[in-house]
């Protein structure tokens, strides 16, 4: 765990937030800002910064991330409409927390291209 890191804090639990799935390996949250009805954060507990420091042996962790966005949203209910999944890297992308996540965002249209 990285001590200055806002996301590791958070799930070690020193941090609030409002989570909405954990296991061993990984936390699902609700994002402070939310950009759709439903913005769920996916990240795993050991830190990496981003998907530009994914190691190979973090591969079956980011495909956890994945599969459990997934599931999460066929439990909230809206898998089937479509939904959003989104790493952003680096600043051109609007990085804000360098711990890898998963943007989970649901229950709205989105456009293409992203803005
Ligand atoms: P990024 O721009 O790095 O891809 O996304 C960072 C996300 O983390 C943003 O959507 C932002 O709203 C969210 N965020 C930043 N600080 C906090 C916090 O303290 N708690 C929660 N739940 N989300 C946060
Ligand atoms: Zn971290």
């Amino acid at each position: 765990m990285a001590s200055d890191c806002l996301f590791c804090r958070i799930a070690a639990r020193e941090l609030p937030a409002r989570i909405v799935f954990e296991n061993e390996r990984i936390v699902a949250f609700e994002d402070i800002h939310p950009q759709a009805p439903a913005h769920v954060q996916l990240i795993p507990r050991k830190h990496i910064a981003s998907t530009l420091t994914v190691a190979a042996e973090d591969q079956s962790l980011v495909g956890e991330l994945v599969r459990t966005a997934a599931e999460l949203a066929r439990q909230i209910g809206f898998a089937d409409d479509g939904f959003r999944l989104v790493f952003n890297t680096n600043a051109a992308a609007g990085q804000t927390v360098f711990h890898l996540h998963l943007h989970l965002l649901g229950g709205r249209m989105f456009r293409w291209p992203p803005g």
